[in-house]
């Protein structure tokens, strides 16, 4: 099986990757690999943030990479927080505040459509290939359930019909962003 290294701390993405490529790839977390590094996020586009963490981590194992750069799209704010949603709520964010900020950001928005966007690359110092996945939704007015993570208890899925926090696991990986990107992905490697 070859062996892939996930360019993210992030835990939750971790934990989704590794249920939805683990029967094709052995997934490896950057601390599995002995990686420690903090990488800015200086594009302007998923595309561009993933290509950066996919490269950064590259140069430091010189070993096939996969990165993930995702966030939510909320139409009635012009895409926001888009490439921010990690950082949305500034400085010291993090998913409880980035949440609140949302709510109070929409508190007077009839229109919450929303959706989850996913672009993943692959890099391993010769090919570069990426793909992206979305999952259409909107915003509730609070948080349902506790499953996931970021985002996810205020996101109504059209299709799943309930939260993405009120969802199992196996559930949100039927339709979500991510697992879409890294279908799309796996198809052209
Ligand atoms: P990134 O590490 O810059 O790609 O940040 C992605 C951010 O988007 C996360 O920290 C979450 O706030 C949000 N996000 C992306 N995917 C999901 C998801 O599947 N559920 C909930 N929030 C998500």
């Amino acid at each position: 099986m070859q062996r892939l290294i996930v360019a993210s701390a992030n835990k939750g993405k971790l934990r989704e990757i590794k249920e939805l490529l683990s029967d094709k790839y052995d997934i490896i977390s950057m601390s599995d690999a002995g990686i420690n590094v903090d990488i800015d996020e200086t594009g302007s586009t998923f595309e561009e943030n993933a290509l950066i963490k996919a490269k950064a981590v590259y140069e430091l194992c010189g070993c096939p990479v996969i990165s993930d750069d995702s966030g939510l799209m909320v139409y009635a704010l012009n895409g926001e927080p888009g490439v921010y949603s990690a950082r949305y709520a500034g400085e010291e964010h993090d998913d409880e505040k980035n949440n609140l900020k949302l709510l109070k950001n929409l508190s007077d928005t009839a229109d919450r459509r929303a959706k989850f966007v996913s672009v993943v690359a692959f890099y391993d110092g010769k090919r570069e290939v990426t793909a992206e996945g979305t999952v259409e939704g909107e915003i509730l007015r609070e948080k349902h359930g506790d499953n996931g993570f970021g985002y996810d208890p205020l996101f109504y899925s059209f299709e799943l019909k309930k939260s993405f926090g009120e969802a199992s696991a196996e559930e949100k990986n039927t339709v979500s962003h991510r697992a879409r990107a890294l279908k799309n992905l796996t198809e052209k490697l």
